[in-house]
């Protein structure tokens, strides 16, 4: 493996051309682009559609198929497959086996190791997600090839490798990674870092069904039972609409209530910046940016964020940001789209109020209706 920062590739003097080396015999017939479909108890992991969406421009790109994994239990992959299709997919691996019904490392490793030797794919996607990043580890160095995680950015460089981009030294430089020596090359990215692709009904493609012989007996890990977490505030900030966050400018934990005020008039999700985290004003789940969540919501406001570069990776896939900042020259208003320059402590109980009048006068209009 290569690393290498940016930087210094574009200026010439390093190019990763003097770095590569044969590519061994036995690893030329490597092909396609695989991404895993993370199925838990029925359901797909949203991250594996916004692989199969950036693992679409790849394939396109090095004119080979996309073929999305998928591993489950008898008889409970076929909506899993179908929908494979419908987000890009020119084929899918279907490896279905009752030691497959619930996620344990060891046999959906050998599950995928037995894939990959057997169907030999160049470049292997899954999600930095708690499943995809235990995986992702075990099946890497289970077949002794290279994996990228938290990958931002993922490209095909002019001689085909996969250029897998990420933040590195605490998020201020990014790197771009290649497995040049070894195949597949792998990289793991998480939620929300790509969008969501179009899903295109009735699109079908090629089935591959594998089977593999997984003896209960040789499996460590049991599954006795599923307590699912039933408490009612966890966040799902990666995949809501709206987001209301707060940082080190609101000044208090008290003064925290008022970004859940607003998020609650607006049916929104709340967070804060990472130093709200460490302060103890919201919990570690609840942190947006580089070592938080990624977020991607149609409407983000910041109240007291300064926008530093760690946080602004997590939030500039917002579809409008509006930020509020007693600093006008703080460095949120270079990439927000609406900014207030204002006390956010102020500023706060005037909006909120304003949105449950208007939302209020908006509902009783339509019932008139
Ligand atoms: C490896 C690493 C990873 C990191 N990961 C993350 C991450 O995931 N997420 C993250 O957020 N940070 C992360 N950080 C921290 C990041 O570098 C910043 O320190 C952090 O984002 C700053 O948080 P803040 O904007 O809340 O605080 P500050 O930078 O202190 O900014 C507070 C802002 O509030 C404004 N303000 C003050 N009073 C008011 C008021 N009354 N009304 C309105 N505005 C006001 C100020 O003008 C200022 O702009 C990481 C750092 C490192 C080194």
């Amino acid at each position: 493996m290569n690393e290498k920062a940016k930087a210094p590739a574009a200026a010439g003097g390093n190019s990763r051309a003097n770095t590569k080396k044969e590519l061994p015999e036995h690893l030329k017939s490597y092909k396609h682009v695989w991404v895993l479909m993370e199925l838990e108890r029925g359901v797909v992991h949203p991250v594996s559609w916004e692989l199969l969406g950036e693992g679409r421009k790849l394939a396109d790109q090095l004119k080979v198929d996309l073929a999305g994994v998928v591993l489950g239990a008898p008889g409970g992959t076929d909506q899993a497959v179908a929908d494979c299709f419908g987000y890009g997919a020119d084929v899918c691996y279907v490896v279905e086996s009752p030691s497959l019904a619930d996620y344990r490392n060891e046999p959906y490793t050998d599950a995928m190791t037995e894939l990959v030797n057997k169907y030999q794919p160049e470049i292997l996607l899954l999600g930095a997600t708690n499943l995809g990043r235990d995986l992702a580890g075990s099946v890497a160095t289970t077949l002794l090839t290279g994996l990228t995680a938290d990958c931002t950015e993922l490209a095909v460089d002019a001689e085909g490798s996969l250029a897998a981009t990420r933040p590195t030294f605490g998020g201020s430089l990014l790197c771009t990674i290649y497995t040049l020596n070894y195949r597949p090359q792998m990289a793991t990215m998480r939620p929300r870092v790509a969008a969501m692709p179009l899903y295109q009904a009735g699109r079908t493609g090629r089935v591959v069904r594998h089977e593999v012989n997984l003896p209960e007996d040789n499996i460590i890990t049991k599954v006795l039972s599923f307590l699912p977490d039933t408490s009612s505030d966890k966040a799902n900030l990666p995949y809501a609409d709206v987001v209301v966050a707060g940082g080190l400018g609101m000044q208090n934990l008290d003064n925290f209530q008022l970004i859940r005020n607003l998020a609650s008039v607006l049916g929104a999700e709340w967070g804060g910046s990472r130093p709200c985290v460490q302060k103890g004003w919201i919990t570690s789940d609840r942190q947006i940016g580089q070592t938080g969540k990624t977020i991607r919501p149609r409407l983000y406001i910041a109240c007291g964020i300064s926008g530093a570069i760690q946080h602004r990776v997590g939030v500039e896939g917002a579809d409008l940001i509006v930020a509020i900042n007693t600093d006008k020259n703080a460095p949120i208003f270079d990439f927000a789209h609406v900014g207030i320059a204002a006390d956010a402590v102020k500023v706060l109980p005037a909006l909120t109020e304003g949105f449950r009048r208007r939302l209020a006068s908006a509902t009783t209009r339509s019932a008139a209706e």
